[in-house]
């Protein structure tokens, strides 16, 4: 058994709404060249497979059949400029030739990593063109793989079009009959898709961390979203102030995530790894650092094994520093791999960052600047008072629904 394995195709690239548009898929290049040239995949441990599409039926899973016949007249050659009623259009999710397929591959590659997975190939697989949260889905799954209605329409949002996500989880617990599965996403933007979709149901506890709606898109995730009927108690939203640093933000971990798992003793935990939260992204306001990425990811490492045998299917997700993306992604798999990354990143891969994204990064993997140095010290306390309170909230509220 491998003890992690990639999944990536060069068709990854496909997935693109245009040069102006902050999410780029260089960025799934530059992960990919860091993690190779590192030597991770000289490793016996290590493998890397090449992605596959998700059939119509596989995203049929969560999303309904008009959904996907309009995405396909949206893939064509002189297709409309814009959909409005599914969410596509001019701005966040602009339509694009082949879009559809795209989608799926990026669909597949979650659905192999979970088959990797569940078959035993690995404990730990990797979909870094994954974690698409917040694509809104009309179907989901219960327990017993009976399909139910979510009660919302389906939709592209945030860039994102279909919820690969949710779609693993539907289809975990399809094919493989897995009952209970934890979706933890650490991305900055709240993970709306997924918790809406499973919002009535409890085989999937979805928890956020992210940035208060009230600063930031999708506007959601707040304490009192606690999950309806048998899902109650089964959504849980930690939103965090603007400026939320690692010493606060790893008290989230300890106090909130990590008991929320030891009570509902997933099966299988999905992690979003969104890297949109590092102090130099220029979409969001979250001051975490890639090497508040390590601890992040040596957690849910701990985690997996203590609570359902090492089972992590990582997905990727936001990130707008292409350069942090690859780090972050890099420091991820690492872990998941039990891999001793170097101190420094190989200068070939500043000099390909520079050729693809104009920027040459910092050599380090772990950064040294601590944007801290750009928070008054009154203001660093009150962000940690104020997570204190945030954190302490969460326990008064959620954790009595799931009896902890
Ligand atoms: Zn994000």
């Amino acid at each position: 058994m491998k003890k992690a394995i990639l999944v990536d195709s060069d068709k990854f690239q496909n997935y693109d709404f245009g040069p102006s548009h902050p999410l780029t898929p260089k960025r799934l290049i530059l992960t990919h060249k860091l993690i190779e040239l590192i030597g991770m995949f000289d490793d016996p441990d290590v493998d890397l497979e090449e992605a596959r599409y998700a059939t119509d039926e596989e995203v049929g899973l969560i999303h309904g059949e008009e959904f996907i016949k309009l995405l396909k007249i949206a893939s064509k050659p002189l297709a409309p400029d814009s959909m409005w009623e599914i969410g596509l259009g001019p701005g966040d999710n602009p339509i694009f030739e082949g879009m559809y397929d795209a989608s799926r591959l990026y669909v597949g590659s979650t659905l192999l990593a979970a088959d990797l997975i569940m078959k035993g190939e690995t404990k730990r697989a990797f979909n870094i063109s994954g974690g698409l949260h917040h694509a809104l889905g009309s179907k989901a799954m219960d327990a017993n793989g009976k399909t139910v209605d979510t009660g919302r329409d389906d939709r592209a949002s945030g860039f994102c079009i279909l919820n690969d996500c949710a779609i693993a989880a539907a289809y975990l617990t399809k094919n493989y009959g897995v009952k209970k599965i934890l979706y933890f996403d650490v991305d900055a933007h709240h993970g709306d898709g997924v918790q809406w979709i499973f919002y009535n149901l409890n085989n999937v506890l979805t928890c956020s961390i992210h940035q208060d709606g009230r600063s930031l898109f999708p506007g959601t995730g707040f304490i009192g979203e606690n999950g309806r009927g048998e899902g109650k108690g089964y959504a849980v939203n930690i939103p965090v102030l603007p400026y939320t640093f690692e010493e606060p933000y790893l008290e989230v971990l300890k106090e909130i995530v990590y008991p929320v798992a030891k009570k509902y003793k997933p099966d299988i935990v999905i992690t979003q790894c969104g890297a949109d939260t590092h102090f130099s992204d220029p979409l969001t306001n979250l001051f975490l650092t890639t090497g508040t990425y390590q601890k992040i990811a040596k957690f849910i490492y701990d985690l997996t094994n203590e609570f359902c045998d090492g089972k992590w299917l990582a997905l990727g997700g936001g990130g707008y520093s292409p350069d942090i993306v690859g780090k972050a992604w890099t420091i991820y798999f690492a872990q998941m791999a039990d891999y001793k990354l170097p101190e420094k990143v190989p200068e070939a891969w500043m000099d390909l960052s520079k050729e693809l994204i104009g920027k040459t990064p910092t050599p380090y993997f772990i950064d040294k600047e601590n944007p801290l140095s750009r928070l008054r010290e009154e203001d660093q306390q009150l962000i940690k008072d104020k997570t204190k309170e945030i954190i302490e909230k969460v326990k008064e509220v959620v954790f009595p629904l799931l009896g902890i």
